[in-house]
């Protein structure tokens, strides 16, 4: 099937193959939608490229998910104080929904680049999720173990995607050479 993998120059109709960055032919550079079709391409004839991309679409509506999460909780908790309480509480109660709210930003922007970069948005979204909990870990250890289990799958979804973004990119070298 590989042999086969290449979709025609747009000025001249010569074969572009991945890893192709110019027309062998007539060096018109390949444009995204050459580069599109030919990922649409490995679509159709590879199921493990399909699957190793729905990995990857996981990890990133993850990285969505659990930002909104963090929003939606963290805004819960601020909004539903009951009664104003002491100037230093309330500062405090501010502070950590702020947090929250910027961690949820981190980890929103990391699932947007996911759908360019998938690479990127992964390590975005990771560092986001990761940093605070890693301070916070760090001030008092035992925060660490609370949600274990959630923590454990996240970190599970988050390095399936990983791993897949590393097996699609051999795969596309391995198709590029195979011509
Ligand atoms: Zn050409």
């Amino acid at each position: 099937m590989t042999t086969t993998l290449n979709v025609p120059c747009i000025d001249c109709g010569a074969p572009i193959h991945f890893g192709d960055t110019e027309c062998p032919a007539c060096f018109t550079p390949v444009d995204k939608e050459t580069l599109e079709a030919l990922d649409t391409r490995l679509d159709a004839a590879s199921n493990d490229y399909r699957a190793m991309k729905t990995r990857i679409l996981e990890a990133g509506i993850l990285l969505l998910t659990v930002g909104l999460l963090h929003v939606a909780v963290g805004g819960f908790v601020y909004f539903s104080i009951p009664e104003p309480h002491a100037e230093a509480e309330r500062f405090v109660m501010g502070a950590t929904f702020g947090a929250d709210c910027a961690v949820a930003a981190g980890m929103i922007l990391g699932a947007w680049l996911c759908r360019k970069h998938p690479r990127h948005g992964l390590a975005v979204g990771t560092v986001a999720w990761l940093v605070p909990q890693m301070l916070l870990a760090a001030v008092a250890p035992l925060t660490f173990l609370e949600g274990g289990l959630w923590k454990a799958f996240v970190i599970v979804v988050l390095v399936r995607g990983y791993v897949a973004i590393a097996q699609a990119e051999r795969l596309r070298a391995a198709v590029a050479r195979s011509r």
